[in-house]
């Protein structure tokens, strides 16, 4: 009999249901039709449940999170609850699973389906065939370091601070899964900072190439973060994995996002460390957000959502040939010319979320027959 797998499911709010839902077909759909079976919990987090428990991250549903093999996760936030106190923002949910789930590991891959390749503003043969993973350190530098704050000087001036703090430790734990996934990827890492003007910059380099002993057969490069932002404006298909901490990780990940030219098609995932049976605590949820201005209207993409489901599948649960029929049933559907008013082309077919669910279904029945 093929293991349970444990999985809690967390749809947020705005878009984030009404994409779960047809990613949640796709699962029974799997539950049904293949070896894998699934234990699925459910939970309330965000705006949806500030409304019914008064807290973004709710204290049961933290602790199936801590108890669940992976964190299936939709998006949280939108303008009615943008006038609480910070503590009940809805973001405090993500932020708060990141923290207690120790998710140090932020994978966001950016690839190029050559039939959306014209939805990029690069041209085409700069983005054809682009797939790239950008690794970003998710809980250090200067998002965290101290002292931090804004304080007012004796003579009525304001100074702000915040601090850069990176660790051999953090920096290796990073380190080793950038070489790991770039072993199952082309082989090569290319690790980003500044050690020209920042002295963890140094430490970082310094660090990534004592570590790359362990890695021999991985091509390492070092790279500035500044070089960084323009190559992969100009030649982004030179990279395979892109390992960097924090500050860099968040803007680099958002311009290699860009490249493709399609939120709605792009998944993540936040790893932590390894525990002593070789699992790991992970997160998988799409890049995109609530999108208050489509909820409710059947419009939303969920192929960034249903993607974020196939990387679940590959790396929390070792199921890569399961992740790749997700991944080709939604290129072939795309291939057949429907799309949703996000990826929408002349000459295309405009579908729903619950028509775009529905063809997944269908193609993927055609694959497995
Ligand atoms: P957003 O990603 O929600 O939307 C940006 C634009 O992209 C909108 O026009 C939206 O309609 C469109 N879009 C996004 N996802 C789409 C999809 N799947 N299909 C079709 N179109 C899609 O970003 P925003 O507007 O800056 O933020 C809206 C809310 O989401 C805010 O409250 C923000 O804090 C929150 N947010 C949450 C997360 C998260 O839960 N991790 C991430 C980002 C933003």
């Amino acid at each position: 009999m093929p293991a349970n797998k444990k999985m809690l499911v967390l749809p947020g709010d705005g878009i984030g249901p009404e994409v779960m839902k047809q990613v949640r077909r796709v699962v029974d759909w799997f539950d049904k039709r293949r070896a894998v079976h699934f234990d699925i919990k459910e939970g309330l987090v965000g705006g949806a449940a500030i409304d019914k428990l008064k807290t973004p991250l709710p204290d049961s549903v933290l602790a199936d999170a801590l108890a669940t093999d992976a964190v299936l996760f939709g998006s949280v936030g939108g303008p009615q609850w943008d006038t609480g106190d910070f503590s009940m923002k809805p973001e405090r949910a993500i932020l708060g699973l990141r923290k207690e789930l120790g998710l140090f590991a932020n994978l966001r891959p950016a690839m190029v389906y050559e039939e959306l390749a014209d939805a990029s503003t690069l041209k085409r043969e700069v983005v054809s065939g682009l797939d790239i993973l950008i690794l970003r350190e998710l809980t250090g530098g200067v998002y965290f370091g101290e002292p931090r704050g804004v304080t007012t000087l004796a003579d009525g001036t304001k100074r702000g601070v915040d601090t850069q703090i990176y660790t051999t430790p953090e920096i290796e734990r990073i380190g080793r899964v950038a070489f790991e996934l770039a072993r199952k990827r082309r082989n090569k890492v290319t690790s980003v900072e500044k050690a020209n003007v920042m002295h963890t910059g140094v430490l970082w380099r310094e660090t990534m190439t004592r570590l790359h002993g362990e890695y021999k057969d991985v091509e390492l490069e070092h790279m500035y973060a500044d070089n960084c932002a323009m190559q992969l404006v100009r030649r982004p298909k030179q990279f395979d994995v892109i390992v960097t901490d924090n500050l860099f990780g968040d803007m680099l990940s958002d311009l290699a996002s860009m490249l493709t030219g399609s939120l709605g098609m792009l998944p993540s995932a936040s790893l932590g460390a390894p525990d002593a049976t070789g699992g790991r605590r992970a997160l998988y949820e799409p890049i995109h957000g609530s999108a208050p201005d489509i909820a409710g209207k059947d419009l939303a993409n969920p192929l960034a959502q249903l993607l974020s489901f196939a990387m679940l599948l590959r790396y929390s649960f070792d199921l890569k040939d399961d992740a790749d029929l997700i991944e080709k049933a939604a290129k072939n559907v795309l291939k057949s010319g429907l799309r949703t008013a996000d990826i929408m082309q002349p000459g295309a077919t405009k579908v729903s979320t619950t028509q775009m669910g529905e063809a997944l279904l269908k193609e993927l029945d055609r694959l497995a027959a």
